[in-house]
């Protein structure tokens, strides 16, 4: 295990705002290394990456930093290490075998590891799989649907099954992504269509009627969107036999 020794008492009185408190380290670090003048003001940013990246772009007075907020709290002597590995590389010094050593120990460890994973499936580009499936053509429905109840007006989208079979997500859309993904659970012969339908339907529904916000609160699904839903033919039989199989699981 290696350390750094470059940890000063100023790290008890680091500010409040961790991301002033990151620029005031990579200027310390810049002077600890001599790095050529002028010294840069440094303006750090913590950004939700979907993985464990950061970058540091210097111009003229100027230096930007992101930084995935993954991050955010790692140990001080961690974020020392990256301000140098990060400064040496624009600098094109050779940072530290000890910064090195101290940041990958710090990003392989199981823990860090386990929390980059989670966060690459929820930030991390939609794994879907194609619309057509075995039985049901999610684009096909998709389409019948715009043009029979939404005026052809839903601009199209990436459809498609989701890896799992999954039980309690049975539809979802992602405005984030652009995306409906359905339950490949429903991708099957024992499933009648107007269920697959009912599924795309709602969730082509949230596109049309997008969440409101009544001061704190979130409704996602709001008066005018349960009224809506109710103009699919079979809403009643779909609503009855989710919920039946719902039970089930
Ligand atoms: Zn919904």
């Amino acid at each position: 295990m290696t350390t750094i020794h470059a940890a000063s008492h100023e790290q008890l009185f680091l500010p409040l705002d961790p991301e002033a408190a990151l620029g005031a380290v990579f200027a310390r670090v810049f002077r600890r290394l001599r790095l050529r003048p002028p010294e840069p003001a440094f303006s750090v940013e913590f950004r939700p990456f979907s993985s464990l990246r950061s970058m540091i772009r210097v111009r003229d007075y100027h230096a930007e930093v992101r930084v995935a907020d993954l991050l955010a709290e790692a140990p001080p002597i961690v974020l020392e290490a990256l301000a140098e590995i990060l400064l040496a590389q624009v600098y094109r010094r050779r940072a530290s075998q000890e910064a090195r050593a101290c940041y990958l120990a710090y990003i392989s460890s199981p823990a860090v590891r386990h929390r980059a994973d989670a966060v690459r499936r929820q930030r991390g580009r939609k794994r879907l799989l194609p619309p057509r499936g075995r039985c049901y053509d999610l684009e096909e429905i998709f389409r019948k649907l715009n043009a029979r109840y939404f005026g052809g007006e839903i601009a199209p989208l990436r459809l498609g099954w989701s890896p799992h079979r999954s039980r309690s997500t049975l539809g979802h859309y992602d405005s984030a992504h652009g995306t409906i993904t359905v339950s490949r659970w429903f991708d099957s012969p024992t499933m009648p269509r107007y269920l697959v339908e009912y599924l795309v339907f709602h969730e082509m529904l949230h596109i049309r009627f997008p969440v409101e916000r009544i001061g704190h609160r979130r409704v996602v699904h709001s008066r005018a969107f349960r009224e809506a839903e109710k103009s699919f033919p079979h809403y009643e039989k779909a609503r009855q036999k989710l919920m039946r199989m719902a039970r089930l699981c």
